[in-house]
């Protein structure tokens, strides 16, 4: 059941997704060397509460922390960890907040110092390849023209998409429906509707699509361990142009030339 949004309940969803964007630019100042992924949680879990919002991904399923962290060949779903970052890692943090009952979802892959320009192109396809996404997030459109766009701008570029795992419908909950793919065909899947908000997050990988799942439950990672991207914007469907509630903009202040 895909639930359609009235305009108060969107704006609802762009403050929550707001702070996620805030919060994702406040873990900016921070992303270096040395600090550890549970160093990075802990500022994001004052930071939501001190903005009078709850982590969404705190006690979801049993998840034991605010934040997804995933180094390098992790795909998502990375437990916060007394692991430092490490000059040429890349790092994808997945944050979602909790506020006023909805909910905001987004996700950056950050650079840690220098990385391998081999590793960059990779970041930058997979950014270029969720706004390709969102430009087919509108009225009228189908969910499998998000899906194939992403699918063929990364592919074309000799990069793999991961089947496992894919973007949402979001709202009061987290997770809602539909499902939102990252390959499909053009033409197929749901009709989309001016109301419908969903998240939607490219995860795409240097070498092969195959991944692997972790004893801790959790973590996913590639199973050739050759690095994983990831970036996520959480989006209202409208007539025209579809509306992002999230934000990267308080990233980009804060690393500047340095954004992806
Ligand atoms: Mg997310
Ligand atoms: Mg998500």
């Amino acid at each position: 059941m895909i639930y359609l949004k009235t305009d108060e309940e969107i704006e609802l969803m762009r403050a929550a997704n707001q702070l996620v964007g805030k919060t994702l630019g406040e873990l900016a100042k921070h992303v270096q060397p040395g600090v550890t992924t549970l160093q990075l949680d802990k500022i994001a879990e004052t930071f939501i509460r001190d903005h009078g919002a709850e982590p969404t991904f705190l006690g979801y399923g049993g998840f034991p922390n605010s934040l997804c962290i995933s180094i390098n060949e992790n795909v998502v779903h990375g437990i916060p960890s007394d692991v430092s970052l490490r000059e040429g890692d890349i790092v994808s943090i997945d944050c979602g907040t909790y506020l006023q009952g909805y909910c905001g979802d987004s996700a950056y892959t950050f650079c840690v110092g220098e990385v391998d320009p081999a590793v960059m192109k990779l970041l930058k396809t997979t950014k270029e390849a969720l706004y390709i996404g969102i430009r087919h997030a509108v009225d009228g459109k189908r969910l499998g023209d998000i899906s194939h766009s992403i699918q063929e701008y990364c592919e074309d570029r000799g990069f793999s998409v991961v089947r496992e795992l894919v973007g949402h419908g979001i709202g009061k909950k987290m997770h809602e429906d539909p499902e939102v793919p990252n390959y499909g065909k053009r033409g197929y899947g749901a009709l989309l509707r001016t109301g419908m908000c969903i998240a939607i997050e490219p995860m795409i990988n240097m070498g092969k699509r195959h991944v692997v799942f972790e004893k801790d439950g959790w973590t996913v990672r590639t199973r050739d361990r050759k690095p994983s991207a990831h970036f996520e914007h959480t989006v209202a469907i409208r007539e025209g142009k579809a509306d992002i509630l999230s934000s990267f903009d308080f990233i980009e202040a804060v690393l500047g030339e340095k954004a992806i």
